[in-house]
């Protein structure tokens, strides 16, 4: 993200309700690995992050970032944003259709039965695309082959492109007014995002509710064929999935990977008329969880002339540099200007005057045609009546 005199570097968070959350936020001279690496050990040490076990970053794999990821936080799941290779695919083939859709069902896909499925339709659609998408590895931003521990299905970085929209007005701002406008910005969001979360009724947030409506108008194409011990197979479209409701497993990998039921699932949970929030699999989605992420907000700041002074000598902008120029030129450009500005009133003049002479000769020609047109009138009309127009 870049500001008038360096680098602003973000992080932004999901909250219980899915929607995003203002981590932390950082103005550096560049975007380097020295940079990345002051940036994470201040997160590591805030979010307590340690070696990121059970964490889940999304990012464009940045050279300098990804370093400095592999370094601090080891086991993080650190995910490629999807949509900045599909951003890198569209310079690549610059008037070639690409096939949006195809490419986004290789990164949405759940499970290895849908990734290859998706990858063998983007093959039989251009072999070229095929290979490009091949080069830059799927498998790091395709859900099919994420773990499951931090229950997030996001295979781009949205939110973040969200965030960045929320502050563009900010980001024209001098550094500091940018960061104040950042700060009052995220603390009336916080605000707004607390009332709404206290408002909310029930066990769960909208995303849990939204998805599980979702899910429910696809399970009218699922079957259910009991095998004992809590297991289940459910044929979709013909398509047979093992359920085990004990181990809370689904094949299709959605209630592991997001914590909700999914099709297969609730079409088993109604065969026992049971309810399907008893069977949400995730503590991050509670409504008191959205209410507990908005309680602390930022402490209020005093304005600019509350700050403690420095000793050290105030920062002054850098002086404009003036570049001497010899006098003969000074004449020389002055001639030109002058010359320029004659030229300019010469060539004015004589188009106002070429204007004022084509409208003196409309003007009489006009006259000249009525004067005409009132003989005309006046010799054809009957002679009365021409008597008394005369009169
Ligand atoms: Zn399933």
């Amino acid at each position: 993200m870049l500001v008038s005199s360096g680098q602003l570097l973000a992080a932004v968070g999901r909250d219980a309700n899915n929607q995003f959350y203002p981590v932390a936020w950082a103005v550096v001279q560049t975007e380097n690995y020295d940079a990345w690496l002051w940036f994470i050990k201040k997160l590591k040490v805030d979010l307590k992050l340690e070696d990121g076990d059970g964490f889940t970053l999304i990012s464009d794999r940045q050279k300098g970032l990804l370093n400095v990821v592999d370094q601090e936080l080891p086991k993080v799941e650190h995910r490629m944003c999807a949509r900045h290779i599909y951003g890198n695919l569209r310079r690549v083939y610059p008037g070639k259709d690409l096939p949006k859709k195809l490419y986004w069902a290789v990164a949405k896909s759940f499970n290895a039965s849908e990734y290859n499925k998706a990858i063998d339709e983007l093959k039989k659609f251009d072999e070229g695309v095929y290979e490009a998408v091949m080069q830059r590895n799927p498998r790091n931003c395709s859900r099919a082959f994420f773990g499951c521990k931090s229950s997030c299905e996001d295979v781009s970085n949205n939110f973040s492109e969200s965030y960045n929209n929320a502050i563009n007005k900010a980001r024209e701002m001098p550094l500091v007014e940018m960061l104040e406008t950042i700060r009052r910005q995220t603390m009336m969001r916080i605000d707004v995002r607390l009332k709404k979360a206290m408002k909310r009724q029930g066990k769960y947030t909208l995303k849990v509710a939204n998805t599980i409506k979702e899910e429910e108008l696809l399970r009218k194409y699922c079957q259910v064929i009991p095998c004992g011990n809590g297991q289940y197979e459910v044929l979709e479209n013909k398509h047979g999935f093992k359920v085990d409701m004990n181990a809370k497993t689904c094949a299709c990998r959605r209630w592991s990977m997001t914590g909700i039921p999914c099709r297969h699932v609730l079409r088993v949970i109604l065969t026992k008329k049971h309810n399907p929030e008893d069977y949400v699999n995730c503590d991050w989605y509670l409504a008191s969880t959205n209410v507990k992420i908005y309680s602390k907000s930022i402490s209020a700041v005093n304005g600019i002339g509350f700050w403690i002074r420095s000793q050290e000598p105030r920062i002054q902008p850098p002086p404009r540099e003036v570049t001497k120029v010899p006098s003969v030129i000074i004449l020389e450009v002055v001639r030109l200007w002058e010359l320029l500005v004659e030229g300019g009133r010469r060539r004015k003049l004589v188009k106002n005057q070429a204007k004022d002479k084509a409208k003196n000769q409309a003007k009489d020609k006009a006259k000249n045609q009525a004067k005409d047109k009132a003989k005309d009138l006046v010799k054809h009309q009957p002679k009365d009546q021409a008597m008394e127009w005369n009169e």
